[in-house]
């Protein structure tokens, strides 16, 4: 009886130890069960083409990927770094409440009330606010 052979031109290598490790490593970050499974055994099976002096850097790019792979899996967008950094947030002296830019401003119902510009913060009518005179007398808040 004869052997199977492969064809000539297929070079399989066998996965090196660490570079798998990096892999099974890499698909922890997955789903578990079925999805998990699949996807290690595609990746392991795509790292034993590798040849074995490139497979650790392969391997590394898997692993770096894996949470991409992980939303993509799960059908989740991936929040770029970038977005995160350029999302206004509220201004340092309105979140340490030190200064806020106090400004009027009306309800839908026509009533006035004052608030921060920027963090868009009401204004608390307690102790430590100085009226001079009523709206209606023209006077107006005077700030803090
Ligand atoms: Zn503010």
């Amino acid at each position: 009886m004869m052997p199977t052979r492969r064809p000539p031109d297929t070079r399989w290598t066998l996965a090196l130890p660490w570079p798998s490790r990096i892999v099974r490593l890499a698909t922890h970050a997955l789903p578990a069960g079925t999805v998990r499974d699949r996807y290690r055994s595609e990746l392991l099976a795509e790292l034993a083409a590798v040849p074995g002096p490139h497979q650790t850097r392969h391997a590394a790019g898997i692993l770096t990927h894996a949470l991409a792979l992980r939303s993509a899996v799960r059908g989740t967008q991936v929040t770029p770094l970038e977005a995160v950094m350029t999302t206004p947030t509220k201004p340092w002296l309105c979140r340490t409440n030190l200064h806020h830019r106090w400004e009027w401003a009306h309800t839908r119902d026509g009533e006035r009330y004052i608030r921060c510009a920027k963090c868009l913060k009401e204004k608390d009518y307690g102790a430590g606010t100085r009226w001079v005179g009523g709206a209606s007398m023209g006077g107006g808040y005077t700030g803090p």
